[in-house]
């Protein structure tokens, strides 16, 4: 079989400066996240190319209208409502709002900084799949390095992990693709992609913006903007001949026919 690989965006308001004390305003918070989008359209716009964005409500509301035009192409999924709070009512609240919004039906969740809540909840919300979980050690964060690094049940919930590494569970994420030298991620991603049949991944389209300003520490910013845009769009072509880009809603229904 051919492996999936798992292109995904958290389409959201730029919250993080907050994490760090460094006080940003709603408004800019919209439009840093915004102008990542917009970056990243040439990338989205490539035919060989279907993304999961997992977007939150507060966002789609603002940008409607390019949701709704992102969405005859890519799969839009839910990151919750907000980006800065959470209520367990966000869950069934932002997928109906992001459903009314796209006129689709909206299966996915991923909950911002991969928050874990109650799995009866987010069955509860409606919802088919969750991305939310990280098979890894993340220190100051979370340990996860138990659970499962291939799709899974739990309570009628499909689970799909972003991925990890096959040795020792190092994270592919976004700081690791912004911070390791790209042959040494490629050959990570590309071993990943062989050995378990698909790649999950995840990046936000802030990371694109000139956020240096914002008092981030530098292994949250480094390779900001069009070098990292670059090193994005290489690893992405460079994929093509390994996989077929899908969405996490394709996915989980072919898993599940097979
Ligand atoms: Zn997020």
């Amino acid at each position: 079989m051919i492996p999936k690989i798992l292109l995904s965006f958290d389409v959201e308001e730029f919250d993080m400066p907050l994490e760090y004390g460094f006080n940003i305003s709603p408004a800019d918070q919209m439009k840093v996240g915004k102008l990542g989008l917009d970056r990243l359209m040439p990338l989205l716009s490539d035919p060989d190319i279907q993304c999961t964005l997992f977007t939150t409500a507060n966002f789609a509301n603002e940008y409607t209208n390019d949701i709704q035009q992102l969405a005859k192409r890519h799969e839009i999924a839910s990151h919750t409502f907000y980006h800065s709070s959470y209520a367990t009512e966000d869950l069934k609240n932002s997928r109906e709002r992001l459903s009314e919004i796209i006129q689709k039906d909206v299966v996915g969740l991923r909950m911002p900084r991969m928050k874990q809540v109650p799995v009866g909840d987010i069955v509860n919300a409606g919802y088919a799949y969750d991305a939310s979980i990280h098979p890894t050690w993340l220190p100051g964060r979370y340990n996860n390095f138990q659970l499962p690094t291939s799709l899974y049940h739990e309570a009628g919930l499909i689970r799909v992990p972003a991925s990890v590494s096959t040795f020792c569970r190092i994270p592919l994420f976004w700081l690791s693709f912004k911070n390791f030298p790209y042959s040494m991620y490629l050959k990570l991603a590309l071993h990943t992609l062989k050995k378990q049949g698909f790649l999950s991944l995840y990046f936000h389209p802030w990371e694109f913006v000139d956020v240096s300003s914002y008092g981030l520490p530098h292994y949250t910013i480094k390779g900001c903007q069009s070098m990292l845009l670059q090193k994005l769009n290489r690893f992405i072509s460079d994929l093509k001949s390994h996989g077929t880009f899908i969405s996490y809603q394709d996915f989980v229904q072919n898993q599940s026919q097979d």
